[in-house]
């Protein structure tokens, strides 16, 4: 039996990714033959080229559309962001490092296809870079997990596939921390799979301390009061199609 393509949209937080960007458009475009497809690319107050290396992508790609953020605000506003203006009847969010294999996807839309209205893709592996957050995330998660009524697996990715249905609920929520756990809140039907991350394609993770540590107090603070409601992210600049 053969199935009608899925309409997905691939949504891709960028914050100086410039360097990557172009194998990641690549490895996207290849999954042509199994989706209908947009590719979602936000870039989160980039200062390395990002914005420019996305405005190609997209003159080159009719489904690849760009969104721009006034500053830098983080993955998870980057990625409510681009989920807002997503326009498949799924969205797969991945980190543009393509340590969210892009390869796993079929598999995503197959769990998606047989009821789940999220899947989430958790890591096999504990990819922590360096010996400083390798000690702070465990403090992180056990901390959050003794304020939050939702236990938080240490080894949740944002690599995940969201229906259509769970999108408004989502993008109404933009003052909270966590995107998984604004998901966890809808309690939709969710898969979980395994994956195993690979090593970042270029560069290395964009969360100094800083914004790591900012992170982690949003996500703390989000957890413990629920922060609820909150503005729509603005977009500043645009490029490009995707799906009409
Ligand atoms: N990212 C972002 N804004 C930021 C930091 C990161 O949009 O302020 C993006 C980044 O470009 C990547 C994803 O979020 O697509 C995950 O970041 P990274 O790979 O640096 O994190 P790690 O894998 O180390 O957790
Ligand atoms: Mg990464």
């Amino acid at each position: 039996v053969t199935q009608a393509k899925p309409r997905l949209s691939l949504v891709v937080p960028a914050f100086n990714e410039a360097a990557g960007l172009p194998e990641l458009a690549r490895r996207l475009c290849a999954l042509d033959a199994v989706i209908d497809r947009e590719t979602v690319l936000i870039d989160d107050g980039s200062s390395d080229g990002t914005w420019e290396a996305i405005v190609e992508i997209a003159r080159a790609d009719q489904r690849t559309r760009g969104l721009g953020l006034a500053r830098n605000s983080g993955s998870q506003r980057a990625l409510l962001a681009g989920i807002a203006h997503a326009r498949g009847d799924a969205i797969v969010t991945l980190d543009a490092d393509l340590q969210h294999p892009p390869e796993l996807i079929p598999k995503m839309i197959e769990a998606w296809r047989g009821g789940a209205e999220i899947v989430e893709m958790e890591r096999e592996n504990d990819a922590v870079d360096g010996a400083l957050r390798g000690m702070l995330t465990p403090a992180f998660y056990a901390l959050f997990n003794w304020i939050s009524p939702l236990p938080l697996s240490p080894r949740s990715t944002d690599f995940r596939l969201i229906d259509r249905r769970c999108v408004a609920p989502l993008v109404a929520q933009t003052r909270a921390g966590l995107v998984r756990t604004l998901v966890q809140r809808l309690a939709r039907p969710t898969a979980t799979l395994r994956f195993a991350v690979p090593p970042r394609f270029a560069g290395r993770s964009r969360y100094d301390l800083p914004l790591l540590l900012r992170t982690a107090t949003h996500a703390l603070a989000a957890a413990a009061l629920p922060l609820d409601g909150g503005a729509p992210i603005p977009i500043v600049r645009t490029v490009g199609e995707g799906l009409p």
